[in-house]
């Protein structure tokens, strides 16, 4: 009898230990592996600011769709001033898949801080300009490949038509609404309803207004190109022969790093895109502004790089950032149109 009822009590104990076992664990932070998320590149942030006060600087440049602060470094000697020294932009994640264009800056920033005392072509770089870096744009956006949609590309706007998101890079002023962008709520180009509606990308614009650029690198990926103006119109730029020269050096001292090569040519060629990052700092100042699109260079693995791409990534990538912020700090750019 006993053992009778023992077994009946398990009997009708059975589904709810089942639905134990197979209900979802109490969700834990958000985990990118080694990516790194908005979290993680928010205390790392503060982290650097706080091991190098002299020369980082992290600021708060806007609030994204969802309330995220946008965070931007600062990195220069005397880092709390105003200096008159060319001051440079890299930008990554406005694309919420793609998250190697979020990790490649921030390592950058990193790199530049943690060899400052110890590599004086870094010393002389940090002490002779700005560098300003921007590693996570769309931080709503990013999360939510984190957490919900991997392959995600636009911020979070709830549009108000039961879609979500503007595409960051067809949200800038320059030719806003032109080719290779579009008017449909819901299509994974949606230029937004007008130029710079979306706070991440004014706060790019706030920042730039602010500072003047003399160059810009927005990362994103893939396919592995070093692209430069137009994206609207596949016309040449009225610095074409310079822009065309500084992304082929770009993309030779990537490939002299690990024998991978990056294409360089005009954005056009890729396809046509208006309303991005670089054809509007490029449109509205001249200053040469470059989309590097990073690994891997196909469809497979596509957006979904994987860790252990992360490193190397990076790494080839450094050497092209390096050039580009030693060229803004040279006779050569002063010399080299109106800027
Ligand atoms: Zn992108």
């Amino acid at each position: 009898m006993t053992n009778l009822r023992i077994f009946f009590g398990l009997l009708l104990a059975l589904p709810l230990l089942l639905a134990g076992t197979c209900s979802t664990p109490a969700p834990g932070p958000p985990d990118a592996g080694i990516y790194h998320t908005y979290a993680e590149i928010s205390t790392e942030l503060q982290e650097l600011q706080t091991q190098f006060p002299a020369i980082a600087k992290v600021m708060a440049i806007g609030e994204s769709v969802e309330e995220r602060t946008i965070w931007a470094l600062k990195i220069s000697d005397n880092v709390a001033q105003e200096e008159d020294e060319a001051a440079v932009l890299f930008v990554g994640g406005h694309h919420s898949r793609e998250w190697i264009s979020v990790d490649v800056p921030f390592l950058l920033a990193k790199h530049l801080l943690q060899n400052y005392q110890t590599d004086s072509a870094v010393k002389n770089m940090v002490d002779s300009g700005e560098i300003w870096i921007v590693p996570l744009l769309n931080p709503d956006g990013h999360q939510y490949s984190v957490i919900s949609n991997r392959l995600w590309r636009k911020n979070r706007r709830n549009n108000g038509d039961g879609s979500f998101g503007v595409d960051l890079n067809r949200n800038y002023g320059h030719k806003w609404g032109g080719p290779g962008s579009s008017g449909e709520t819901f299509s994974d180009i949606y230029r937004g309803p007008v130029a710079f509606s979306e706070p991440e990308t004014a706060a790019i614009r706030n920042l730039a207004a602010q500072h003047q650029f003399v160059a810009l690198l927005s990362y994103h990926n893939y396919s592995q190109l070093v692209l430069f103006p137009w994206g609207h119109t596949s016309a040449p730029a009225p610095d074409q022969a310079l822009l065309s020269q500084l992304a082929r050096t770009m993309a030779d001292s990537i490939f002299n790093v690990h024998s991978q090569r990056y294409t360089p040519e005009q954005s056009s060629d890729l396809y046509l895109a208006s309303g991005d990052a670089t054809d509007w700092l490029y449109g509205e100042t001249r200053a040469p502004s470059f989309t590097v699109e990073l690994r891997p260079r196909s469809s497979n693995p596509g957006f979904v790089l994987p860790d252990s791409e992360i490193q190397p990534t990076f790494e080839e990538n450094l050497p092209a950032a390096l050039f580009l912020i030693e060229w803004t700090q040279s006779a050569d750019r002063r010399m080299s149109s109106t800027l």
